[in-house]
């Protein structure tokens, strides 16, 4: 493509709502433009990223023969009326009426469409395994939408479905799944981690669940993960444990004044103790099915809930902090709230890292006033792993140390059981000839959200860095030349260049150098050849230069094919 004759331009300033690099860098470099929040045009730069994403996407679920189908972008809501999530989506949902005053929404997922593909076009077990994909439009309501396309309202997502009658065929399409998306990280060029996740509300805790997790220091989710023996885990998910900590054997129950000092934080500064002789008391209300319980959880004082672990533990829908009303009612005083003297009972979970033969400084449920030397052994509790791990920590098995890094999700896979098909009322013939409901899978990839993704890997102060196989361009050709003459060499080049099928983008307008430069750093293709007009009259050869790493070679014209050629080849 010639520039001279190409829709683009590139953006000096930052917006102010861009916080990430991958945002700025996209609209800076003429990828994306903001039509409203969360939502964006894509450009014709971002366009040709997509669709290589997108054909890499496509070659890898051929091969685990996934069909592509395409559903509507609006689904009716007698659909998710049936799997009663038409109400369980919540706000994130995008729902509207059609003049007949039906309900439809625009999809943020597609299992009960392809639910319903599924009840009208298979009845036997001979069709099955059967996987199908779309890559398509999807659109969250997302309450916080940023970081652009990363976390967007209206984003591409490749979703696909899987249907089995066996518990072995569907961890064999767990598996070829799991392959395939490490074929498509690793095609796109991204450094990445596969990582245990955690089901949410999508699925029973005992299925199998896997994120794709990118490597950036952007990211939004934390990795907990030892490559000594190769653990990964979200930290939602993550087990991990807590050693050597010192613990309190203070036998002399009492209450102490800690006038204004409500946090463990305070306390245990005030009575100069470890934060680990202190407990931390939080009131949750879990709601299942409309029905409120409220939980008191007890963690040591220098730990913090991870509310992923309690909702599930908890088997519930939502979960929020206690109404200070309803603390008044149970006799607790915020701020010095705590399992002592309580006069109504409560459903009370404590952490698995509270060690119950020592004793604890906690709140005295009176304004104003802990408890010291508080043992818990009278209490009536469960226990449970609740709290959220810390890089301090050592994995499960009491002794390797575990590490934290940065990551975004790409790619999600999930077996989600027959949740959606009994729901639904599906069911096919088994071998045996009775009606049996097949279990399903789901597997997620972000096609925009990926591409950002490796823009956050992959950049630097001057621009973007594209990885060959995702790049919009393997080679940015600029041109530096005022003679008509050095004009039609590098034209002539051009078109040679273009013929070979190296895809190529000519910088041909007319501009200077430096300003031609930067937009080639900003654009980020992966090699760029220069033909400097004074140089080449002097020695007769161009410059080839990788993004990514700064040292020029210098090529003559006949050479330039076979110097691009090699360096596409040994980069794929
Ligand atoms: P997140 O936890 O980041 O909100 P999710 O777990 O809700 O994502 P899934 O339902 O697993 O997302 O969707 C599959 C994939 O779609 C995700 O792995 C991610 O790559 C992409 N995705 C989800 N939400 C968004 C969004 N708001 N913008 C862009 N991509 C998204
Ligand atoms: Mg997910």
């Amino acid at each position: 493509m010639k520039l001279s004759q190409g829709y683009w331009q590139t953006y000096k300033e930052i917006p102010n709502d861009a916080e990430v690099p991958s945002h700025q860098l996209l609209l800076r470099a003429g990828f994306i433009q903001k039509i409203a929040a969360g939502i964006y045009t894509y450009l014709p730069f971002a366009l040709r990223v997509i669709k290589k994403i997108e054909n890499i996407i496509r070659e890898e679920h051929e091969k685990i023969n996934a069909h592509e189908v395409q559903f509507s972008i609006m689904t009716p809501g007698d659909l998710w009326k049936e799997t009663k999530r038409w109400d369980d989506m919540g706000p994130q949902m995008l729902k509207a009426k059609d003049r007949m005053n039906r309900d439809l929404c625009f999809s943020p997922t597609n299992e009960e469409a392809v639910s319903d593909l599924f009840r009208n076009t298979v009845s036997s077990y001979k069709q099955l395994p059967l996987n199908l994909y779309q890559i398509n439009t999807k659109f969250r309501d997302e309450i916080r939408p940023r970081f652009g396309l990363l976390r967007g309202r209206e984003f591409l997502m490749k979703d696909a479905y899987s249907f089995h009658l066996s518990k072995d065929c569907q961890d064999k399409v767990y598996d070829d799944f799991y392959r395939c998306y490490e074929n498509i990280f690793r095609r796109c060029g991204l450094e990445f981690i596969i990582v245990e996740a955690d089901a949410g509300a999508m699925a029973d805790s005992s299925n199998k669940t896997h994120e794709f997790q990118v490597v950036a220091d952007t990211g939004e989710d934390t990795i907990v993960y030892s490559s000594e023996i190769k653990y990964a885990s979200n930290i939602e998910k993550a087990k991990t444990k807590r050693i050597n900590l010192d613990f309190s054997n203070d036998q002399n129950l009492a209450e102490v004044e800690t006038k204004g000092k409500s946090t463990c934080e305070d306390v245990a500064e005030l009575l100069g103790v470890p934060l680990t002789h202190t407990l931390k008391t939080i009131m949750v209300t879990s709601i299942v099915e409309e029905e409120e319980t409220h939980n008191m959880i007890l963690i040591l004082g220098d730990d913090e809930v991870n509310e992923v672990k309690l909702k599930s533990f908890l088997k519930a829908d939502h979960i929020i902090p206690t109404k200070e009303s309803v603390l008044s009612e149970l006799g607790l005083v915020v701020g010095y709230m705590g399992p002592y003297q309580l006069k109504n009972s409560l459903n009370i979970i404590i952490d698995e890292a509270v060690d119950l033969s020592a004793t604890y400084i906690t709140g005295a449920n009176k304004k104003d006033y802990h408890v010291k030397g508080f043992s818990l052994k009278e209490l009536k509790y469960e226990k449970a792993d609740l709290r959220l791990s810390q890089e301090s920590d050592v994995a499960e098995d009491g002794k390797t140390p575990i590490k934290f890094r940065k990551g975004i999700e790409v790619g999600h896979i999930f077996q989600l059981g027959d949740k959606y098909t009994q729901s639904m009322n599906i069911k096919i013939l088994d071998e045996k000839g009775s009606r049996q409901s097949p279990s399903m899978g789901c597997y997620g990839i972000g096609v925009t959200r990926t591409m950002a993704a490796a823009i956050e890997q992959c950049h630097d102060e001057n621009g973007i860095i594209w990885p060959f196989s995702i790049a919009p361009f393997q080679v940015h050709f600029c041109l530096i030349s005022k003679t008509d003459e050095t004009k039609k060499i590098a034209n002539d080049l051009y078109e040679n260049i273009k013929q070979t099928g190296i895809e190529i983008i000519f910088d041909d307008r007319k501009m200077g150098p430096g300003f031609k430069f930067k937009d080639a750093d900003l654009l980020g293709c992966p090699i760029r050849l220069t033909l400097g007009e004074r140089d080449f009259n002097k020695t007769g050869k161009l410059e080839i230069k990788l993004r990514k790493d700064g040292d020029g070679v210098a090529v003559s014209p006949e050479e330039v094919i076979p110097a691009l050629q090699k360096i596409i080849s040994e980069n794929k």
